[in-house]
């Protein structure tokens, strides 16, 4: 069995700031991430572009150079990427963490491959491998996705994208330009405010000229292998349809959280417990980082506001040991 001052659980940006910042302080620590560098970020859309600018993105002031100033997928990558290989992060690929036991003053960690003991754990595992499910007949056919990669596979096919957030505005723009009919599914009245503010004239144009068709205050009552059948303010609507693209969000894994005994609030929110100076959860010694502290408020943390998490966590840790 291993022993660390420190495990991390995910190797995403937070998880790699967490790694970095052990590593600066002369802890002994290892990331242990379910797939590959920045995981999360990989499964992106290949041709996202964040609403970050790259200087906001930026872990330990490593400097983020990009062509635009809006980095896109590929960029983001080679940026974690080369900071990991750069700075020897040592980090598992491939190994999920299945279970976490604390005994005493000790963590065991178990993992798809091997057991680790530890003072410390972080847990930074994101909230990118749930999605929001509509739970309606027909979600689970193979032409429903509830992750959205490449424009190209839609050409000439009829494609439902259901939702007005970012990951829907963008799949529904580019699946247009490749030539799908697209129809875009909105539970409220309007495309997301949130939307990156150089993206949403551009949709709003597309549904106004006809060229995107948007169903508003609408929602999905049944997917068919051929049609789509929604909810409309002017009653049942059925549409021919191909494929669906359910970019309805994405929730952190609560069970996880609860099963190793992290209190959540037990409101819709569902916010994990925890110590904002110090990121310490009500478990002693057990810290979230990144953006798994927003239960269901998603929206709440991202890389760029929570990337100082690492400093904190790590600080708290040093505080103990002296
Ligand atoms: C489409 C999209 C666009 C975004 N754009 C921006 C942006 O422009 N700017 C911004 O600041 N933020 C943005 N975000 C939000 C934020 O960047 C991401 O959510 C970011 O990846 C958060 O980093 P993280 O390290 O907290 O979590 P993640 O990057 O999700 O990392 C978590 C890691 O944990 C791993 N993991 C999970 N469970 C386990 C397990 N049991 N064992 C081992 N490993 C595990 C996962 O594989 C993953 O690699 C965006 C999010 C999305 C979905």
């Amino acid at each position: 069995m291993k022993d660390f001052d420190i495990v991390i659980i995910g190797g995403g940006p937070i998880g790699i700031a967490c790694g970095l910042e052990a590593k600066k302080k002369g802890l002994n620590y290892v990331i242990l991430e379910k797939g590959p560098i920045v995981n999360s970020l990989f499964n992106y859309p290949v041709n996202m572009q964040f609403f970050s600018s790259s200087e906001k993105l930026e872990i330990d002031e490593i400097p983020f150079i990009s062509k635009e100033a809006k980095p896109r997928r590929s960029d983001a990558l080679e940026y974690y990427r080369r900071i990991v290989t750069s700075n020897k992060i040592n980090i598992n690929l491939f190994e999920k963490v299945e279970n976490i036991r604390k005994t005493a003053d000790t963590f065991t960690v178990t993992s798809s491959k091997d057991a680790y003991t530890a003072t410390n754990v972080i847990l930074a595992t994101g909230f990118y491998d749930i999605p929001n499910k509509m739970n309606v007949p027909g979600e689970d056919l193979n032409k429903v996705s509830h992750y959205y990669n490449d424009p190209h596979y839609y050409a000439q096919q009829k494609v439902a994208v259901i939702g007005a957030s970012n990951s829907a505005i963008d799949a529904a723009l580019e699946c247009y330009r490749k030539g799908a009919e697209v129809h875009l599914v909105i539970r409220g009245d309007e495309v997301g405010q949130r939307v990156k503010y150089w993206v949403r004239p551009d949709i709003v144009n597309r549904i106004k000229e006809g060229s995107i068709i948007a169903h508003y205050n609408s929602t999905v009552k049944e997917i068919t292998e051929n049609e789509l059948v929604i909810n409309t303010p002017e009653g049942e609507v059925t549409l021919e349809n191909d494929y669906v693209l359910a970019l309805t969000g994405y929730t952190p894994n609560f069970n996880f959280l609860e099963k190793i005994g992290v209190t959540l609030s037990d409101d819709e929110k569902r916010l994990p417990s925890y110590d904002e100076k110090t990121m310490e959860t009500n478990i002693n010694n057990l810290y979230l980082a990144g953006v798994i502290c927003g239960g269901m408020e998603t929206h709440k943390w991202f890389i760029e506001n929570s990337r100082i998490h690492a400093k904190m966590i790590v600080k708290s840790i040093l505080s103990k040991k002296q």
